[in-house]
């Protein structure tokens, strides 16, 4: 892995690809978690004397409309008022302005350009990695820092495009030098090494399953997902969530590794998909065809902590029950709360068990929580990441 410590960035030209697309409203940023997140990676550019030229995008651009309310200066305010000196923000992505405001850099000078993906208004120049743009941008810096992992499982002028502008002059960031060090659990696992899975539809994790399957030890499968596996091993799984096209998907897997999968054993059931009613914990031998399992149940929890309780390491992608209702979070939390307690190595992999895990406050207490939602996802069906490939 090519690191920000291996580039020479002392005066140089730095251009640093952020991930400031945190939420605004009215102006004003609601949460600038992001913007926190990219001072290691900015300071360490300071204490190293470059010129700091930052990128990012914010929101989608499709049309007129949607420029005012992806506009980055917020985010130069705020970016200042952390590091208490100035970021000047240039209003433009491109033109005589951005390129003298450049080239009178000081070492220790920043300037944030406007919103990356105010190109895709003409042609979706960045977000389908325009090679003139690319070569542009990577054309006013003399080394190419990327530091946004959301977005590294896309090719844009921004980071694939710059990046193979500057070969040999392009590393990763400290966030994405953490993430990375953490997911490459997968290339040489600790082990026994137990994978969680859970979520909604075995649909959207096809390709995870078969990447991990044959990594993992053991998979435990909760979450909506497990009941299609639990159709397939032929119980009555009542009106729960069903995912009809992929019952032969999972009979295979069944099939073909059938001393890796833990599926559970019983579940809390409800008649309705709801908050407000009562649930029974049943055995999966037990439901009726009017109940649909909304979380899995205590024996299940037990059983999935023996396994836990053995590991080395752990990645787990999607909650075991329907975390949004309060009634349907507890098993997920309490889960959470095992390997935070029993100190097991363990990697969240994205999107909804991170938030699962922020809410019940456990999100700082993991291993390491990745956030890059679709690229986190992306790197556990084990493809190849452009961003990644491009710095590489
Ligand atoms: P995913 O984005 O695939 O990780 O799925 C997360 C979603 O799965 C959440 O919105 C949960 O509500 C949902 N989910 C988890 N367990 C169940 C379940 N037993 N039945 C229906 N949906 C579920």
């Amino acid at each position: 892995m090519k690191k920000i410590t291996d580039l020479d960035i002392e005066n140089k030209k730095t251009l640093i690809r952020c991930d400031f697309n945190v939420p605004i409203k009215d102006g004003q940023i609601v949460d600038d978690t992001r913007i926190v997140g990219a001072l290691k990676t900015i300071n360490y550019c300071l204490e190293h004397n470059a010129k700091i030229i930052l990128l990012s995008h914010l929101g989608r651009i499709k049309e007129e409309a949607d420029l005012a309310k992806n506009n980055l200066a917020p985010v130069a305010k705020r970016l200042s008022e952390l590091l208490n000196r100035e970021v000047h923000f240039i209003n433009a992505t491109r033109g005589p302005e951005l390129e003298n405001a450049i080239n009178n850099m000081q070492p220790q000078d920043i300037i944030l350009m406007q919103n990356t993906r105010y190109e895709d208004l003409d042609g979706k120049k960045e977000s389908s990695n325009d090679p003139e743009l690319g070569k542009y941008w990577a054309s006013l810096g003399d080394v190419y820092i990327n530091d946004a992992f959301g977005t590294i499982h896309r090719a844009h002028a921004s980071n694939v495009g710059i990046a193979s502008n500057l070969v040999g002059k392009s590393a990763f960031g400290f966030l994405i030098e953490k993430e990375l060090t953490a997911l490459s659990i997968l290339d040489n696992p600790e082990r026994p090494f137990i994978v969680v899975l859970g979520g909604a539809k075995v649909a959207d994790k096809i390709g995870v399953i078969e990447n991990l399957v044959t990594k993992a030890d053991k998979i435990l499968i909760g979450g909506g997902m497990a009941f299609t596996f639990l159709k397939a091993q032929g119980f009555n799984i009542g009106s729960s969530l069903l995912d009809a096209e992929n019952i032969a998907f999972c009979t295979k897997i069944l099939n073909d590794y059938a001393d890796k999968i833990v599926l559970p054993v019983d579940v809390a059931v409800s008649n309705t998909f709801t908050n407000d009613e009562n649930y029974r914990t049943k055995d999966i031998t037990m439901l009726s065809n009017d109940e649909m399992g909304l979380d899995i149940g205590p024996k299940t929890l037990d059983l999935f902590e023996s396994h836990l309780k053995t590991a080395a390491s752990v990645i787990w992608n999607g909650p075991l029950g329907v975390y949004e209702f309060d009634k349907y979070k507890e098993n997920t939390n309490k889960l959470l709360q095992f390997v935070v307690d029993n100190n097991i190595k363990t990697i969240l992999g994205g999107g909804d068990i991170v938030a699962a895990a922020s809410t019940a406050n456990l999100k700082d207490k993991v291993y390491h929580a990745s956030t890059g939602g679709g690229a986190t996802l992306e790197y556990l069906e084990g493809k190849k990441l452009p961003g990644i490939e491009a710095i590489k």
